[in-house]
């Protein structure tokens, strides 16, 4: 997997990864992140076009799985139940056992994953030091956190890292 803090892509959005480009590579699970990247944080319900883009995913037999860090109660669960997906929250990224349980609730190998997310520490490191491929999408809303900002400036070196290795 090489250097596991460079995403193998980086994306403006969810919605510039070309999902039969997905399908061709093999991948059945894609593996989401939450805030900031399906959607901003506050945010409760899903948009007609995040909708859309799940039931295009599946139509190319890609299962969507949201894997979030959200700690606040049924932040997860709410918005997992509306879009009609199976989710975890407190995941933990990026330690191992959230990214585990859920390969083995959606029964995938790691080959068969993609991660998809907004953060470098969290969601890229984590999936790839279990092999699983990352892509990084830029967070929807900096606004609001001064963290963020200093997080994502953090994060700059492997965000261009991995644009190099493609994206769009
Ligand atoms: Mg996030």
């Amino acid at each position: 997997m090489g250097f596991p803090l460079i995403p193998q892509g980086v994306f403006r959005s969810i919605y510039h990864i070309d999902k039969r480009e997905l399908a061709r590579q093999g991948i059945k699970l894609l593996l989401a992140d939450l805030d900031n990247t399906l959607a901003c944080y506050g945010q409760r319900e899903p948009d007609r076009q995040l909708y859309h883009w799940v039931q295009d995913l599946k139509e190319h037999g890609i299962q969507v799985f949201i894997l979030s860090n959200s700690r606040k109660p049924d932040r997860v669960s709410t918005f997992a139940g509306a879009l009609g997906v199976p989710f975890r929250g407190r995941a933990y990224k990026p330690f191992r056992r959230g990214f585990l349980a859920a390969l083995e609730q959606m029964g995938c190998r790691a080959e068969e994953a993609l991660m998809v997310g907004d953060q470098i520490f969290t969601d890229i490191w984590g999936a790839n030091r279990l092999g699983i491929r990352a892509y990084l999408v830029e967070p929807l809303q900096l606004a609001g956190n001064p963290g963020r900002y200093l997080r994502y400036a953090v994060e700059t070196p492997f965000r261009e890292l991995g644009r190099k290795r493609g994206g769009r």
